[in-house]
């Protein structure tokens, strides 16, 4: 992979930064691939890279109907963590963060992983009781989490509120110091370079609009480009699983929701660790830049509108200004939403499908970002060897037919 020295970053700038060369192929489209990969977001474009790295199939495509990481990947609000409860889980999301505490050397790229903390306040009795259970949970699977009392919160966070007047007092929280933020962009990009530089086909503007089947298999995907045969396929597309599902005939229990977020004019640093209040649902950390970023729960009726409202600002602003009263006065910059898929268990749906050759990666709801890495390898396992691979197997569809869900709600029922 290509590595830029100083020198030629300086003669770059001097050119007028003219001469780069695009991060990613422009690939045109082949008749047929051994894999498809439908959605151009962190997972789809992380299960091509796996594909080639680690399970060596060459003649790959993704493809993306608009640009690449336009979904959720380049909306989400950055946060990472695997504060999980059931072993599986646990399991799935630190191999993930693993992975993502390497994967600026594996790619080549900076993605800024900034590892400052994420910590779940701690609101009242039954709030204390809970995050105990929880690190009793995480312990047992290895995991690290601790609780801090009310005056470690304030040590951390000088610029909280900690009086015992607010609207929600805080008596300590939970905390992982493995958590923060990564930039989204970044791991977008990086593993599509990669990718590409692996002789995947990244194609961007190209809707799935269709299958062509034989028998209970896919031969080959209808696209606003064409038909392209393909010997096995993966779906990645979060709020739009089930609008593929209904291409292919089966359906998913996935709901699709709006969840928003917004992020104001930079201010000088002064909050340095992810911060979430369980009592209001909003959160909030602070960029590199100095950007402050907020967001709260999703809105709760069902749709595929990519749209912002007032109600979702007024509500994630208040309850910042309650925690943070030193940011009353700041601007807010930008607000935008992303379509997510929400799964009655919180926890991601992975691997077969009713579909032979058809596999699948969603579920992930309000929090598939800190997931992309092990997504993307337990997805390449199944395209590549049409098995589930031994980290997903809990996580199957048949779940909700045997009824044996992974009921993340109350570690991850709002998993930023
Ligand atoms: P996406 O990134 O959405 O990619 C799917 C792609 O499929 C899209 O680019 C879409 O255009 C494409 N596509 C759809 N249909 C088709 C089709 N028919 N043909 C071709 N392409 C198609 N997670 C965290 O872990 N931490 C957070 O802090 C966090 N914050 C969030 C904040 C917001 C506001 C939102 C919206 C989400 C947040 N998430 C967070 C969730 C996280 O962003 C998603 O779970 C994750 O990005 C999903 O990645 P993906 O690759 O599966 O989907």
């Amino acid at each position: 992979m290509r590595r830029y020295s100083f020198a030629r970053l300086v003669w770059q700038a001097l050119r007028g930064n003219t001469g780069w060369q695009p991060a990613w192929r422009d690939s045109k489209l082949q008749n047929h691939y051994d894999v498809i990969i439908i959605g151009g977001g962190g997972h789809g474009l992380a299960t091509a890279y796996y594909l080639a790295t680690e399970y060596h199939v060459k003649n790959i495509a993704v493809l993306e109907k608009s640009w690449l990481g336009s979904g959720n990947t380049g909306r989400n609000t950055t946060n990472v963590r695997s504060d999980y409860m059931f072993p599986e889980s646990c399991a799935l999301y630190d191999l993930a963060l693993k992975l993502y505490e390497k994967l600026a050397i594996d790619l080549n790229i900076n993605i800024m992983l900034s590892q400052r903390g994420w910590m779940t306040l701690i609101h009242n009795q039954h709030q204390m009781e809970s995050a105990y259970h929880k690190v009793n949970w995480m312990h047992c699977n290895e995991l690290d989490g601790e609780i801090i009392d009310a005056a470690e919160v304030q040590r951390m966070l000088p610029a909280f509120n900690m009086s015992a007047d607010a609207r929600h007092p805080v008596l300590g929280a939970f905390l992982q110091r493995r958590g923060g933020t990564i930039r989204h962009d970044a791991v977008a990009w990086g593993y599509a370079r990669a990718a590409s530089g692996l002789g995947v086909d990244i194609v961007q503007h190209c809707e799935v609009v269709g299958f062509v089947k034989q028998g209970n298999r896919i031969t080959a995907v209808e696209t606003t480009r064409g038909t392209i045969g393909c010997q096995a396929v993966g779906v990645a597309v979060a709020g739009h699983s089930s609008v593929i599902a209904n291409m292919a005939g089966f359906r998913l229990p996935v709901t699709s929701h709006c969840l928003q977020a917004m992020v104001s004019e930079p201010v000088r640093p002064v909050l340095n660790h992810v911060v979430l209040s369980p009592a209001t649902g909003v959160y909030i950390n602070q960029t590199q830049k100095g950007e402050l970023v907020m967001g709260s729960i999703l809105d709760l009726y069902q749709s595929y509108g990519q749209r912002g409202n007032f109600p979702a600002i007024e509500k994630t602003l208040t309850a910042v200004v309650e925690m943070f009263p030193m940011f009353a006065q700041t601007r807010l910059m930008r607000h935008w939403a992303g379509i997510v898929d929400v799964v009655p268990d919180s926890s991601p749906i992975l691997g077969r499908t009713p579909i032979d050759n058809l596999y699948i990666n969603c579920g992930w709801g309000t929090g598939g970002f800190k997931a992309i890495p092990a997504g993307g390898i337990v997805l390449a396992h199944s395209l590549a060897t049409g098995q589930t691979h031994p980290l997903a197997e809990k996580f199957g569809l048949d779940r909700f037919r045997s009824n044996r869900l992974v009921d993340e709600g109350a570690a991850a029922g709002i998993a930023h």
